[in-house]
């Protein structure tokens, strides 16, 4: 079933949605401010977030935006009564639809329905971003990102992180890796795939501290969910 994160600072309406929303038969999160709200919806594995625009510390305008910097998960705003300007500034960040407090349930869990529909449609055709931990790769922009930072990458330094993060959890020789990543013209040469490793390591595994790439000796590369 599908999990939908609401982002919202007023507890008995974040507790009303809770409500209604599991009878529905969907699985809940929430988050009560900006921050957290933006973590829990570029982090866990969320469907369809309700995102109250008047948030503390974060305003939801905002965290619609950051998402967006990211990921293409539906997003429904909800949006104080007759405040045309939060409207057109939420569906500018690009919100999917929005809601005028107070409103109708049934109106609410109509648009979720609608918004799930066309992400699903949206899925079939294409698969956009490919992640492991906090690392993404937007598959239609090419572009890498750690968190928030968007990673500085060559081409060919991209191509190789994007076959290594398709084939996680396998250990991929060099010559698997030359013949997959590079051109015909380097068969035989197979330094090449460690320089690019090397790398790889200083944009990502130095840069954040962290431990992405495993040497297998003898063997070859992997990349481990
Ligand atoms: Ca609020």
């Amino acid at each position: 079933m599908a999990k939908i994160l609401i982002i919202e600072d007023e507890a008995k309406i974040a507790r009303f949605l809770e409500l209604e929303l599991k009878h529905e038969g969907y699985e809940v999160m929430i988050s009560g401010d900006g921050r957290s709200g933006l973590q829990n919806a570029l982090q866990k594995d969320i469907d369809l977030i309700i995102l109250d625009i008047m948030l503390p510390g974060l305003s939801g305008i905002e965290v619609c935006r950051r998402i967006r910097m990211e990921s293409r998960v539906p997003i429904i705003m909800l949006t104080a009564k007759d405040d045309v300007m939060d409207k057109v500034a939420g569906l500018d960040m690009g919100a999917d639809d929005y809601m005028t407090k107070p409103f109708a349930i049934e109106e609410l869990l109509a648009r979720i329905r609608v918004a799930l529909n066309r992400k699903k449609q949206m899925t079939e055709a294409k698969i956009d971003i490919l992640q492991i931990g906090d690392l993404k790769l937007n598959l239609t922009s090419h572009s890498a990102y750690y968190g928030n930072n968007e990673l500085t990458l060559t081409k060919k330094e991209y191509e190789l992180l994007e076959y290594m993060m398709r084939n996680k959890n396998i250990v991929l020789t060099r010559e698997q890796l030359l013949n997959n990543v590079w051109d015909y013209e380097y068969l035989g040469d197979t330094n090449v795939v460690d320089v690019y490793i090397r790398y790889l390591r200083q944009k990502i595994d130095d840069k954040y501290n962290i431990h992405l790439i495993t040497t297998v000796r003898g063997v070859g590369y992997i990349i481990k969910d």
